[in-house]
């Protein structure tokens, strides 16, 4: 049942699970757990629509590279589902198995963890499973980039297509409206006691459960951690520590343009770094896709933009101008656009501002920012694709100064993909989150979502946290099960 908070306060007494944020990864977790036979309370912040208020709790300020990250989230019920393109792309076993340069470890498990959870993430985006990931050309000879392989989402709106089942589920309750503005832990117990709803008019409500799930997102999800006192007082968070560090985002960088010989095909090319590449350059891996600007396609952002564009063209009644200019090419030329991976490390980081939002929640300052590491793969992949274009007789490359030349400012924008704030690790030293995705000093709260990525590589997120979600809700249906001797 979907019911509004700032109408209706009927909670129950106590649910075995409470679930933060009703996103992609808070939908998985709650449909899933509910219809293993468990009181399941999906609590999410906005309503069913976009709304300012909701939007505006999100607000932050910036000391690093150009995030955007009050635009690139949206806050009401779908979370960021509302917007998202669609692409799809897995991991590999090499993501898991390579660990990044420098202090931190990378992932604590084996892709074969989550490689079973593949065709119910498929099913989830509607992807039919067991279907091939599709490469759109072959790679290229020099064995440093081969075809890059990927599917597209319809892109699935997580609001409308588990509508009913929201609605349905037995077990499950879903509030909009309904805000988590603190966590309560028992440092005694070691478990987190409850959480504090509020709606709107801030009214405040203490909501008792087994176990809880945060499920609102990386920056977020952070966020809640770091401004919980008694997480703080209980040390099992510190202003300084590994909560909010290690912020990554997948790369676009503007490597360059490129002129195709004549002859060539005039079809899009995507190529993705081998693990033959990773491994002799010591680099990160990268999403590398050439297009003629004819050709550029419109869908994702682009198609966004294309859409914001074509509105204000017939506000002003400038249409045609804009169309001479958004169809205008040079035949031949190509842009390059890229997907690539950065490390982790400590400096990039989500911190605590001394400023509340309207609810009473400390604000977050966002510093997004790369290492010599990251320089270092967009130099790599960079040159290693002008000289292979060349040698292939593709064409020509013309990287852009700041690929090769480190010491000058990078041209670059985010993909929208927030990772790392709360990484798995195998210990509290390197890492918040456990294997099995519960908070390290805690009994009973665990994390959904790619704030839990060790590593992002260059593999669009939604998928893949949805095979981690769907492996946490099997994590605790068989916990819960064997606590109580049954199965649900
Ligand atoms: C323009 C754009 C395009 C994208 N394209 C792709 C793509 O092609 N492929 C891909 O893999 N990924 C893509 N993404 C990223 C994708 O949208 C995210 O990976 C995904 O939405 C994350 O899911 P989530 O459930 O972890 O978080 P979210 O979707 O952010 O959901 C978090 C939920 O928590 C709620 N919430 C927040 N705070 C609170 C609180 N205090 N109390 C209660 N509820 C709260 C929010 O309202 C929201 O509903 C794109 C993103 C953008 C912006």
């Amino acid at each position: 049942m979907i019911k509004d908070y700032q109408q209706q306060k009927s909670l129950r007494d106590s649910y075995d699970f409470c679930i933060i944020g009703a996103g992609p990864a808070g939908i998985t977790l709650g449909l899933r757990l509910a219809a293993a036979g468990w009181n399941v309370l999906l609590a999410e912040g906005g309503g069913r629509e976009y709304s300012p208020r909701s939007q505006g709790l999100y607000a932050c300020t910036s000391t690093g590279l150009e995030l955007y990250a009050e635009e690139t989230r949206l806050r009401y019920l779908g979370g960021t589902s509302n917007h998202w393109a669609g692409r799809c792309r897995p991991f590999t076993p090499s993501d898991f198995a390579i660990a990044p340069p420098g202090d931190l470890p990378g992932w604590p498990i084996p892709y074969s963890e989550i490689e079973a959870y593949l065709p119910a993430a498929m099913d989830i985006v509607d992807l039919q499973p067991g279907s091939n990931f599709r490469a759109l050309n072959t790679g290229l000879n020099g064995g440093d980039f081969e075809a890059d392989c990927f599917l597209l989402s319809p892109p699935t709106r997580f609001a409308q297509k588990y509508a009913t089942a929201l609605e349905q589920t037995k077990g499950l309750d879903v509030f909009i409206n309904c805000n988590c503005v603190d966590l309560e832990f028992d440092k005694v117990s070691g478990h987190l006691a409850a959480v504090t709803l509020s709606d709107y008019k801030r009214n405040r409500q203490r909501l008792v459960a087994r176990h809880f799930i945060l499920a609102t997102g990386a920056i977020e999800n952070a966020r809640q951690l770091l401004n919980s006192e008694s997480l703080r007082a209980a040390g099992v968070v510190s202003k300084d520590g590994l909560v909010g560090g290690c912020f990554m985002e997948h790369l676009n960088i503007d490597l360059g343009t490129f002129i195709l010989k004549s002859g060539q095909p005039p079809e899009p090319r995507q190529y993705y770094t081998s693990d033959a590449f990773v491994a002799e350059y010591k680099a990160g891996k990268g999403n590398v896709t050439a297009v003629l600007l004819a050709d550029v396609q419109t869908y994702g952002r682009t198609a966004e933009v294309k859409h914001f564009l074509e509105n204000l063209a017939c506000d002003m009644g400038i249409a045609s101008k804009v169309a001479f200019v958004a169809k205008f090419s040079c035949p031949g030329d190509g842009v390059i656009g890229t997907m690539i991976e950065q490390f982790p490390n400590l400096h990039s980081r989500i911190s605590l501002l001394d400023e509340k939002d309207e609810l009473g929640v400390a604000k977050v300052n966002v510093n997004w920012a790369l290492s010599a590491d990251d320089r270092h793969t967009i130099k790599c992949i960079g040159s290693e694709l002008a000289k292979q274009f060349a040698d292939m007789g593709l064409g020509y490359v013309k990287l852009n100064d700041f690929v090769y030349d480190t010491s000058i400012p990078l041209k670059m924008a985010p993909h929208a993909h927030h990772m790392g704030t709360t990484r798995m690790a195998a210990s509290p030293q390197f890492g918040v989150v456990d294997a099995n995705c519960k908070v390290f000093g805690t009994e009973n709260l665990y994390v959904a979502g790619s704030s839990i990525f060790a590593k992002g590589g260059a593999s669009n997120p939604t998928m893949p946290l949805l095979q981690f979600a769907v492996r946490l809700a099997d994590h605790l249906n068989a916990k819960m099960g064997a606590a109580s001797g049954a199965v649900a």
